[in-house]
């Protein structure tokens, strides 16, 4: 059968349905929810049939049990009675669907998916598990944004997600991360964020690029946050796209709090941090049984020689087993030093790992004493994570 895919509105229209067992309560269940007036006919019906209170006649099909009957369901475990109930269908021009014999009958159920106001439904020909995959693999690329399934229409109330979209590898992103980029209206990203996906993107989409970088900002923090709330308030789905997590030295906090001050609706969907993130594609394990047991993250971004950067060397130096810099190229050659004078061993083993998960990957490896020579001859620069302590003697 070619057939004409159509969608029923069954609503208080009567459907019979022939057979009381597995077969039929399925279809009874659709059925029911569908609105429909139902009335199940079979000597033996499920309890679960019962349970659902449709009305039922506990007896063999006869003719003119079809009277009045916009949709038939032939489901009963015995073809010939089936075969009946079809060619009475038939006689009375009402659509039959055969649940026994998939080439029988003059309708089909087809396997139905609805999502977001889509309603997507499959048929495979004479495969239902086929049809049941296909749906299924439709399922899970709306359920990513495989599948654009942005809505035409404007959503109800503006809103703004702040999205922590991972490395940089497009793959490293949440479902739930990922879905949102392509449910967007507006996307506001950073120069670390998995630019990838970007492209990706309905022309529609307004994107606006931060362009954040240590030397380089084409919006001030400032400005990201007034953007992101009056795009939302003027009702649009806004997408704060950010590199790694959006709260490990990404000011996502500052972001949540302008929304919250604003009565922005907002919402923060992690990711994965580059400050393990880079180390793993290095095969650097940021702890380890017997050698680390513990790790710090910091930013290198400030100058450490002055007071208010904050850091305690003394107890970053011997404390945590790894440390872990973000932001520290440029101010590499002061950390060195401060850790060694406050009491790691020079031959500390040490890695620099530049733009991690992304094309340009570079990783760096030396003694803590000889990491600044070696990442200036390798010419390696920002972004980088530095990893220092035994772990970064592992991987490749
Ligand atoms: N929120 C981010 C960090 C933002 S600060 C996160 O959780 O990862 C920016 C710093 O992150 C960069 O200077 C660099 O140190 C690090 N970084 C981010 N992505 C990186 C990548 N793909 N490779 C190496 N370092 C990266």
């Amino acid at each position: 059968m070619t057939g004409s895919p159509l969608l029923l509105d069954l609503t208080d229209r009567l459907v019979v349905v022939v057979g009381g067992g597995g077969v039929a309560t399925r279809r009874v269940e659709g059925l029911v929810a569908g609105g429909a007036r139902l009335t199940v006919i079979a000597p033996n019906i499920s309890p679960a049939i019962t349970a659902l209170g449709v009305r039922s006649q506990v007896r063999a099909f006869v003719d003119g049990d079809l009277d009045g009957a916009w949709l038939v369901v032939a489901a009963t475990d015995d073809p010939e009675v089936n075969a009946a109930v079809a060619a009475e269908a038939e006689r009375r021009r009402i659509f039959c669907v055969r649940a026994d014999d998939a080439t029988g009958g003059t309708a089909r159920v087809p396997s139905v998916l609805r999502s977001g106001g889509l309603t997507l439904s499959v048929n495979a020909g004479d495969d239902p598990r086929r049809a049941v995959a296909v749906r299924n693999a439709i399922a899970a690329a709306l359920d990513t944004g495989l599948l654009g399934a942005r809505p035409a229409r404007p959503a109800a109330a503006g809103s703004v997600a702040l999205v922590g979209g991972g490395p940089g590898d497009p793959e490293l992103i949440t479902v739930r991360g990922r879905r949102l980029v392509f449910e967007a209206d507006v996307v506001v990203t950073d120069r670390l964020a998995p630019r990838a996906l970007l492209e990706q993107l309905d022309a529609s989409v307004e994107i606006i690029d931060c362009g954040k970088s240590a030397h380089r900002h084409n919006l001030t923090q400032d400005e990201i946050n007034a953007v992101i709330v009056e795009r939302a308030l003027a009702g649009k789905r806004v997408v704060r796209l950010k590199g790694g997590d959006p709260f490990v030295f990404g000011r996502g906090g500052e972001e949540v709090a302008a929304c919250l001050s604003a009565g922005v609706d907002v919402s923060v969907v992690p990711g994965i941090t580059s400050a393990v993130a880079a180390p793993a594609a290095a095969g650097i394990p940021v702890t380890h049984r017997g050698l680390a047991a513990d790790f710090a993250v910091v930013s290198g971004h400030r100058d450490p020689g002055r007071a208010e950067a904050g850091w305690n060397w003394a107890e970053l130096a011997v404390g945590p087993a790894t440390l872990i810099v973000l932001m520290g190229v440029d101010t590499l050659a002061g950390i060195v030093e401060e850790l060694i004078s406050h009491g790691r061993p020079p031959h500390t083993p040490a890695a620099a790992i530049h733009r991690a998960t992304l094309p340009g990957q570079q990783v760096v490896r030396a003694p803590l004493s000889g990491l600044v020579e070696a990442v200036a001859s390798a010419r390696l620069t920002a972004p980088a994570v530095v990893v220092i302590g035994e772990v970064a003697a592992l991987g490749w």
